[in-house]
């Protein structure tokens, strides 16, 4: 069996040899280590979950570059594990994302005080 042409991975890809084992390119995806988010069970909050999410779910964020995605630009990756739900976006977008995020739950901390 011959292997497939290695791919230049990315700094960050946990493989970091090519992807040569895999059987296509389109498979050929660098990853970066998982980051995983458990998120609050679905009895903490009344009406949770919404209908993207079951419940007993946890996210993972990684980097990843995949031929098929984005022209093969690096993205970031939101996965939600349960309903295997993939969400991509640009590093810029990301950022953005993660600063409303985070100004959002300051909003509710500050009215906890
Ligand atoms: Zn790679």
């Amino acid at each position: 069996m011959s292997k497939i042409a290695p791919v230049a991975c990315q700094p960050w890809c946990r493989d970091g040899q090519g992807h040569t084992g895999e059987a296509h390119v389109d498979d050929q995806w660098c990853m970066s280590p998982d980051v995983w988010i458990n998120l609050a069970p679905a009895n903490t909050f009344e009406g949770y979950p919404s209908e993207l999410l079951s419940g007993r779910e946890r996210l993972a964020v990684t980097a990843t570059r995949r031929t098929h995605v984005y022209r093969g630009r690096p993205v970031v990756q939101i996965w939600a594990e349960d309903r295997d739900i993939e969400l991509w976006l640009s590093a810029e977008d990301a950022r953005a994302l993660a600063d409303e995020l985070v100004a959002a739950a300051r909003l509710i901390e500050e009215a906890r005080r």
